[in-house]
Protein backbone atom coordinates (compact mmCIF):
# COMPACT_ATOMS: atom_id res chain seq x y z
CA UNK A 1 0.00 0.00 0.00
CA UNK A 2 1.59 3.31 -1.31
CA UNK A 3 0.15 5.16 1.93
CA UNK A 4 1.63 8.68 1.53
CA UNK A 5 -0.05 9.04 -1.63
CA UNK A 6 -3.14 7.70 -0.49
CA UNK A 7 -6.17 9.78 -1.01
CA UNK A 8 -7.15 9.53 2.49
CA UNK A 9 -3.63 10.47 3.99
CA UNK A 10 -4.21 14.39 4.15
CA UNK A 11 -1.47 15.97 6.21
CA UNK A 12 -2.36 13.90 9.41
CA UNK A 13 0.04 14.47 11.94
CA UNK A 14 0.82 11.21 13.92
CA UNK A 15 -0.66 7.77 12.75
CA UNK A 16 0.31 5.34 15.34
CA UNK A 17 -0.10 1.07 14.90
CA UNK A 18 -0.79 -0.33 18.02
CA UNK A 19 -0.68 -4.07 18.66
CA UNK A 20 -0.75 -6.62 22.44
CA UNK A 21 -0.36 -10.23 21.62
CA UNK A 22 -1.84 -11.21 24.73
CA UNK A 23 -5.12 -9.41 24.42
CA UNK A 24 -4.95 -9.32 20.54
CA UNK A 25 -5.45 -5.82 20.02
CA UNK A 26 -4.55 -4.28 16.75
CA UNK A 27 -5.41 -0.78 16.60
CA UNK A 28 -4.74 2.29 14.60
CA UNK A 29 -5.03 5.99 16.32
CA UNK A 30 -5.07 8.45 13.68
CA UNK A 31 -4.50 12.03 14.97
CA UNK A 32 -5.24 14.48 12.42
CA UNK A 33 -5.06 17.64 13.19
CA UNK A 34 -3.91 19.55 16.59
CA UNK A 35 -3.95 23.28 16.15
CA UNK A 36 -7.09 24.31 18.33
CA UNK A 37 -7.16 21.40 20.78
CA UNK A 38 -5.97 17.45 21.77
CA UNK A 39 -7.54 15.42 18.76
CA UNK A 40 -11.13 14.27 19.97
CA UNK A 41 -12.16 11.00 18.05
CA UNK A 42 -14.31 7.81 18.93
CA UNK A 43 -13.20 4.32 18.93
CA UNK A 44 -14.63 2.69 16.05
CA UNK A 45 -14.12 -1.92 16.74
CA UNK A 46 -15.43 -3.47 13.56
CA UNK A 47 -13.88 -6.82 12.39
CA UNK A 48 -12.22 -4.54 9.02
CA UNK A 49 -11.79 -6.96 5.42
CA UNK A 50 -8.28 -5.84 5.42
CA UNK A 51 -5.88 -3.52 7.37
CA UNK A 52 -5.66 -1.53 4.42
CA UNK A 53 -9.52 -0.50 4.82
CA UNK A 54 -9.33 0.28 8.57
CA UNK A 55 -6.16 2.65 8.03
CA UNK A 56 -8.84 4.11 5.06
CA UNK A 57 -11.33 4.39 7.67
CA UNK A 58 -9.67 5.58 10.22
CA UNK A 59 -7.51 7.99 8.01
CA UNK A 60 -10.90 9.59 6.33
CA UNK A 61 -12.82 9.73 10.00
CA UNK A 62 -9.89 11.48 11.86
CA UNK A 63 -9.63 14.20 9.40
CA UNK A 64 -13.81 14.81 9.30
CA UNK A 65 -13.61 14.99 13.03
CA UNK A 66 -10.75 17.93 12.47
CA UNK A 67 -13.58 20.00 10.75
CA UNK A 68 -16.40 18.79 13.20
CA UNK A 69 -14.52 20.40 15.91
CA UNK A 70 -13.53 23.27 13.94
CA UNK A 71 -16.53 24.23 12.59
CA UNK A 72 -18.84 24.02 15.76
CA UNK A 73 -15.63 26.14 17.66
CA UNK A 74 -15.15 23.46 20.34
CA UNK A 75 -11.31 23.20 21.48
CA UNK A 76 -10.57 20.16 19.92
CA UNK A 77 -8.37 18.86 17.15
CA UNK A 78 -9.62 15.73 15.04
CA UNK A 79 -8.72 12.11 15.84
CA UNK A 80 -9.98 8.39 15.59
CA UNK A 81 -9.36 4.75 16.62
CA UNK A 82 -10.17 1.78 14.71
CA UNK A 83 -9.67 -1.56 16.77
CA UNK A 84 -9.65 -4.36 14.12
CA UNK A 85 -11.86 -6.83 16.36
CA UNK A 86 -15.67 -8.22 16.31
CA UNK A 87 -17.00 -6.16 18.93
CA UNK A 88 -19.62 -8.64 20.21
CA UNK A 89 -16.82 -12.06 20.21
CA UNK A 90 -13.95 -10.39 20.53
CA UNK A 91 -14.11 -7.60 22.81
CA UNK A 92 -12.45 -8.15 26.19
CA UNK A 93 -11.17 -6.47 29.07
CA UNK A 94 -7.69 -6.88 28.54
CA UNK A 95 -7.79 -5.60 25.02
CA UNK A 96 -9.56 -2.39 26.50
CA UNK A 97 -6.99 -1.82 28.58
CA UNK A 98 -3.95 -2.30 25.99
CA UNK A 99 -6.13 -0.12 23.73
CA UNK A 100 -5.71 3.07 26.81
CA UNK A 101 -1.83 1.97 27.25
CA UNK A 102 -1.77 2.62 23.41
CA UNK A 103 -3.86 5.90 23.73
CA UNK A 104 -2.30 7.15 27.08
CA UNK A 105 1.43 6.76 25.01
CA UNK A 106 0.56 9.94 23.18
CA UNK A 107 0.52 12.22 26.12
CA UNK A 108 -3.07 13.71 25.93
CA UNK A 109 -2.93 14.34 22.61
CA UNK A 110 -5.56 11.73 21.23
CA UNK A 111 -9.05 11.84 23.67
CA UNK A 112 -10.94 8.46 23.15
CA UNK A 113 -14.70 8.59 23.03
CA UNK A 114 -17.45 5.72 21.92
CA UNK A 115 -18.07 4.60 18.29
CA UNK A 116 -19.54 1.84 16.29
CA UNK A 117 -18.87 -0.82 18.56
CA UNK A 118 -17.91 0.84 21.37
CA UNK A 119 -19.93 2.25 24.34
CA UNK A 120 -19.64 4.54 27.59
CA UNK A 121 -18.97 1.21 29.61
CA UNK A 122 -15.83 0.27 27.32
CA UNK A 123 -14.98 4.10 27.80
CA UNK A 124 -14.88 3.03 31.46
CA UNK A 125 -12.75 0.65 30.72
CA UNK A 126 -10.21 2.13 28.82
CA UNK A 127 -9.67 4.43 31.59
CA UNK A 128 -8.40 2.17 33.91
CA UNK A 129 -4.96 2.66 31.67
CA UNK A 130 -5.77 6.05 30.79
CA UNK A 131 -7.15 9.40 31.66
CA UNK A 132 -7.89 10.96 27.76
CA UNK A 133 -11.04 8.80 27.81
CA UNK A 134 -14.57 11.43 27.53
CA UNK A 135 -18.18 10.27 26.96
CA UNK A 136 -18.69 8.13 30.04
CA UNK A 137 -22.01 7.88 31.93
CA UNK A 138 -22.65 10.05 34.39
CA UNK A 139 -22.20 7.60 37.38
CA UNK A 140 -18.71 7.11 36.16
CA UNK A 141 -18.35 11.30 36.32
CA UNK A 142 -19.36 11.97 32.38
CA UNK A 143 -21.73 13.82 31.07
CA UNK A 144 -24.35 10.91 30.12
CA UNK A 145 -26.08 9.99 27.06
CA UNK A 146 -25.66 12.95 24.50
CA UNK A 147 -28.35 11.76 22.49
CA UNK A 148 -30.55 14.37 24.19
CA UNK A 149 -28.48 17.22 23.29
CA UNK A 150 -27.60 15.94 19.59
CA UNK A 151 -31.42 16.19 19.40
CA UNK A 152 -31.29 20.31 20.60
CA UNK A 153 -28.68 20.44 17.95
CA UNK A 154 -30.49 19.27 14.73
CA UNK A 155 -33.25 21.22 15.82
CA UNK A 156 -31.41 24.14 16.30
CA UNK A 157 -29.92 23.48 12.78
CA UNK A 158 -33.13 22.92 11.38
CA UNK A 159 -34.24 26.57 12.82
CA UNK A 160 -31.44 28.31 11.16
CA UNK A 161 -32.55 25.95 8.22
CA UNK A 162 -36.23 27.33 7.98
CA UNK A 163 -35.21 30.83 8.75
CA UNK A 164 -33.76 30.72 5.46
CA UNK A 165 -36.10 28.44 3.55
CA UNK A 166 -39.45 30.29 4.87
CA UNK A 167 -38.33 33.38 6.61
CA UNK A 168 -39.34 32.39 9.74
CA UNK A 169 -38.04 30.46 13.11
CA UNK A 170 -41.39 29.24 13.64
CA UNK A 171 -42.06 25.59 13.93
CA UNK A 172 -45.53 25.92 14.12
CA UNK A 173 -47.38 23.79 11.80
CA UNK A 174 -44.18 22.81 9.94
CA UNK A 175 -44.52 19.51 8.69
CA UNK A 176 -41.80 17.26 9.41
CA UNK A 177 -40.32 13.89 8.00
CA UNK A 178 -38.50 11.98 10.41
CA UNK A 179 -36.54 9.05 9.27
CA UNK A 180 -36.11 6.36 12.66
CA UNK A 181 -37.36 6.75 15.93
CA UNK A 182 -33.99 5.92 17.90
CA UNK A 183 -32.27 7.85 20.51
CA UNK A 184 -31.96 11.28 18.63
CA UNK A 185 -35.35 10.80 16.94
CA UNK A 186 -37.47 10.84 19.26
CA UNK A 187 -35.78 13.38 20.99
CA UNK A 188 -35.78 15.27 18.38
CA UNK A 189 -39.84 14.35 18.19
CA UNK A 190 -40.69 15.48 21.76
CA UNK A 191 -39.08 18.94 20.85
CA UNK A 192 -41.00 19.76 17.05
CA UNK A 193 -44.07 18.50 19.28
CA UNK A 194 -43.37 21.11 22.28
CA UNK A 195 -42.58 23.27 18.92
CA UNK A 196 -46.03 22.75 17.38
CA UNK A 197 -44.78 20.59 14.61
CA UNK A 198 -46.81 18.39 12.49
CA UNK A 199 -44.99 14.99 12.58
CA UNK A 200 -44.48 12.35 10.18
CA UNK A 201 -42.14 9.33 11.55
CA UNK A 202 -40.95 6.43 10.01
CA UNK A 203 -38.69 3.58 11.45
CA UNK A 204 -37.86 -0.10 10.50
CA UNK A 205 -38.79 -0.98 13.89
CA UNK A 206 -42.16 -1.00 15.36
CA UNK A 207 -41.72 -0.98 18.69
CA UNK A 208 -39.58 2.38 18.77
CA UNK A 209 -43.04 3.76 17.00
CA UNK A 210 -45.09 2.25 19.80
CA UNK A 211 -42.83 3.79 22.06
CA UNK A 212 -43.13 7.27 20.38
CA UNK A 213 -47.14 7.01 19.96
CA UNK A 214 -47.44 6.74 23.96
CA UNK A 215 -46.10 10.40 24.26
CA UNK A 216 -47.63 12.37 20.90
CA UNK A 217 -49.20 12.67 17.91
CA UNK A 218 -47.85 11.78 14.62
CA UNK A 219 -48.11 10.09 10.88
CA UNK A 220 -46.40 7.27 10.62
CA UNK A 221 -44.92 6.39 7.61
CA UNK A 222 -43.71 2.86 5.96
CA UNK A 223 -39.71 3.55 5.80
CA UNK A 224 -39.39 3.85 2.14
CA UNK A 225 -42.08 6.17 1.99
CA UNK A 226 -40.16 8.78 4.51
CA UNK A 227 -38.88 10.38 0.82
CA UNK A 228 -41.78 11.09 -0.46
CA UNK A 229 -44.09 12.59 2.60
CA UNK A 230 -45.51 16.07 1.54
CA UNK A 231 -43.66 17.29 4.17
CA UNK A 232 -41.46 20.80 4.94
CA UNK A 233 -38.16 19.67 6.40
CA UNK A 234 -37.02 16.18 6.23
CA UNK A 235 -34.64 14.62 9.03
CA UNK A 236 -32.49 11.88 8.47
CA UNK A 237 -31.77 10.62 11.84
CA UNK A 238 -30.98 6.39 11.13
CA UNK A 239 -28.60 5.70 8.76
CA UNK A 240 -26.12 7.40 5.67
CA UNK A 241 -26.03 7.79 2.47
CA UNK A 242 -29.98 8.34 1.96
CA UNK A 243 -30.01 11.72 0.09
CA UNK A 244 -28.99 9.62 -2.77
CA UNK A 245 -29.79 9.87 -6.92
CA UNK A 246 -32.67 7.90 -6.16
CA UNK A 247 -34.27 9.57 -3.03
CA UNK A 248 -33.58 13.32 -3.84
CA UNK A 249 -35.78 13.52 -6.66
CA UNK A 250 -38.59 12.05 -4.47
CA UNK A 251 -37.91 14.97 -1.74
CA UNK A 252 -40.74 17.46 -1.07
CA UNK A 253 -38.78 19.69 1.80
CA UNK A 254 -37.28 22.28 1.65
CA UNK A 255 -34.54 22.05 4.45
CA UNK A 256 -32.74 18.87 5.32
CA UNK A 257 -31.15 18.69 8.93
CA UNK A 258 -30.71 15.25 10.69
CA UNK A 259 -28.63 13.37 13.36
CA UNK A 260 -27.20 10.80 11.02
CA UNK A 261 -23.59 10.96 9.64
CA UNK A 262 -22.61 10.80 6.01
CA UNK A 263 -26.46 11.41 4.87
CA UNK A 264 -24.97 12.40 1.51
CA UNK A 265 -24.47 9.10 -0.82
CA UNK A 266 -21.10 11.61 -2.74
CA UNK A 267 -20.16 14.80 -2.08
CA UNK A 268 -21.70 16.25 -5.58
CA UNK A 269 -25.20 14.88 -3.65
CA UNK A 270 -24.81 18.49 -2.35
CA UNK A 271 -24.87 20.04 -5.40
CA UNK A 272 -28.29 18.32 -6.17
CA UNK A 273 -29.91 19.39 -3.36
CA UNK A 274 -28.72 23.18 -3.67
CA UNK A 275 -29.44 22.76 -7.17
CA UNK A 276 -33.57 21.46 -6.30
CA UNK A 277 -33.35 24.81 -4.16
CA UNK A 278 -33.36 22.08 -0.85
CA UNK A 279 -30.91 23.84 2.15
CA UNK A 280 -28.70 21.50 3.53
CA UNK A 281 -27.58 21.59 7.06
CA UNK A 282 -24.34 19.31 6.69
CA UNK A 283 -24.51 16.22 9.09
CA UNK A 284 -21.46 16.91 10.92
CA UNK A 285 -22.59 20.14 11.91
CA UNK A 286 -26.18 19.63 12.67
CA UNK A 287 -25.25 16.30 15.00
CA UNK A 288 -22.75 18.19 16.61
CA UNK A 289 -24.56 18.73 20.03
CA UNK A 290 -22.93 15.14 21.44
CA UNK A 291 -19.28 16.40 20.30
CA UNK A 292 -20.18 19.69 22.37
CA UNK A 293 -21.02 17.65 25.42
CA UNK A 294 -17.69 15.80 24.79
CA UNK A 295 -15.62 18.73 25.10
CA UNK A 296 -17.65 20.19 28.17
CA UNK A 297 -16.47 16.68 29.90
CA UNK A 298 -13.45 16.95 28.40
CA UNK A 299 -12.44 20.44 30.02
CA UNK A 300 -14.72 19.79 32.88
CA UNK A 301 -16.68 22.99 32.13
CA UNK A 302 -20.43 23.06 34.22
CA UNK A 303 -23.06 21.03 32.19
CA UNK A 304 -25.31 23.87 32.70
CA UNK A 305 -23.54 25.90 29.69
CA UNK A 306 -23.99 23.33 27.14
CA UNK A 307 -27.03 22.97 26.01
CA UNK A 308 -26.95 26.96 25.14
CA UNK A 309 -23.74 26.12 23.76
CA UNK A 310 -25.35 23.25 21.66
CA UNK A 311 -28.06 26.30 20.76
CA UNK A 312 -25.47 28.16 19.26
CA UNK A 313 -25.39 25.31 16.00
CA UNK A 314 -28.53 27.94 15.49
CA UNK A 315 -25.55 30.52 14.73
CA UNK A 316 -23.31 28.49 13.22
CA UNK A 317 -25.96 27.20 10.86
CA UNK A 318 -26.62 31.07 9.53
CA UNK A 319 -22.76 31.59 8.84
CA UNK A 320 -22.35 28.44 7.07
CA UNK A 321 -25.87 29.60 5.28
CA UNK A 322 -24.89 32.97 4.70
CA UNK A 323 -21.37 31.90 3.28
CA UNK A 324 -22.44 29.67 0.78
CA UNK A 325 -24.85 32.26 -0.66
CA UNK A 326 -22.37 34.77 -0.95
CA UNK A 327 -19.48 32.86 -2.44
CA UNK A 328 -22.46 30.55 -4.51
CA UNK A 329 -21.01 27.39 -3.13
CA UNK A 330 -22.58 24.81 -1.32
CA UNK A 331 -23.31 24.25 2.00
CA UNK A 332 -20.91 21.50 2.66
CA UNK A 333 -18.14 23.57 0.90
CA UNK A 334 -19.01 26.66 2.91
CA UNK A 335 -19.04 24.74 6.32
CA UNK A 336 -15.72 23.25 5.06
CA UNK A 337 -14.11 26.52 4.36
CA UNK A 338 -15.13 27.59 7.83
CA UNK A 339 -13.01 24.84 9.80
CA UNK A 340 -10.05 25.21 7.28
CA UNK A 341 -9.44 28.92 7.96
CA UNK A 342 -9.78 27.83 11.90
CA UNK A 343 -7.79 25.11 11.87
CA UNK A 344 -5.23 25.83 9.46
CA UNK A 345 -4.96 29.87 10.75
P1 LIG B 1 -30.39 4.62 17.21
O1 LIG B 1 -29.78 3.33 16.81
O2 LIG B 1 -30.90 4.79 18.60
O3 LIG B 1 -31.61 4.99 16.24
C1 LIG B 1 -31.63 4.74 14.89
C2 LIG B 1 -33.06 4.36 14.54
O4 LIG B 1 -33.18 4.30 13.14
C3 LIG B 1 -33.47 3.00 15.10
O5 LIG B 1 -34.70 3.14 15.78
C4 LIG B 1 -33.62 2.14 13.86
O6 LIG B 1 -34.61 1.15 13.99
C5 LIG B 1 -33.99 3.18 12.81
N1 LIG B 1 -33.71 2.80 11.43
C6 LIG B 1 -32.67 2.10 10.93
N2 LIG B 1 -32.77 2.01 9.59
C7 LIG B 1 -33.89 2.70 9.23
C8 LIG B 1 -34.52 2.98 8.01
N3 LIG B 1 -34.03 2.54 6.85
N4 LIG B 1 -35.65 3.71 8.01
C9 LIG B 1 -36.18 4.15 9.18
N5 LIG B 1 -35.62 3.92 10.38
C10 LIG B 1 -34.50 3.19 10.41
O7 LIG B 1 -29.29 5.73 16.86
P2 LIG B 1 -29.25 7.24 17.38
O8 LIG B 1 -28.34 7.33 18.54
O9 LIG B 1 -30.63 7.76 17.46
O10 LIG B 1 -28.49 7.93 16.16
C11 LIG B 1 -29.14 8.15 14.93
C12 LIG B 1 -28.11 8.52 13.88
O11 LIG B 1 -27.42 9.70 14.30
C13 LIG B 1 -27.01 7.48 13.67
O12 LIG B 1 -26.66 7.50 12.32
C14 LIG B 1 -25.87 7.98 14.54
O13 LIG B 1 -24.62 7.54 14.04
C15 LIG B 1 -26.02 9.48 14.37
N6 LIG B 1 -25.49 10.24 15.51
C16 LIG B 1 -25.94 10.00 16.77
C17 LIG B 1 -25.45 10.75 17.83
C18 LIG B 1 -25.95 10.51 19.25
O14 LIG B 1 -25.72 11.36 20.11
N7 LIG B 1 -26.64 9.42 19.52
C19 LIG B 1 -24.50 11.76 17.61
C20 LIG B 1 -24.07 12.01 16.29
C21 LIG B 1 -24.58 11.23 15.26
Amino acid sequence: MNIFSAADFADHEQVVFASDDASGLKAIIAIHNTHLGPALGGVRMQPYPSEADALRDVLRLSRGMTYKAATLNVQLGGGKAVVIADPHSEKTPELLHALGVAIDRLNERYICGEDIGTNPNDMREIRTTTRCVSCLYEKDGGYGDPAPLTALGVFSAMRAGIAKAFGTEDFSGKRVAVQGAGNVGLNLCRLLHEAGAEIHLADVHEDNLKKARAEFKFETVAPDAIYDVDADIFAPCAIGAILNDTTIPRLKAKVIAGAANNQLDTPGHADMLAKNGITYLPDYVANGGGLISCAAEWYRTDFSLVPDKVRGIFDTCIDILESAERDSVTTSIAADRIAEARFTA
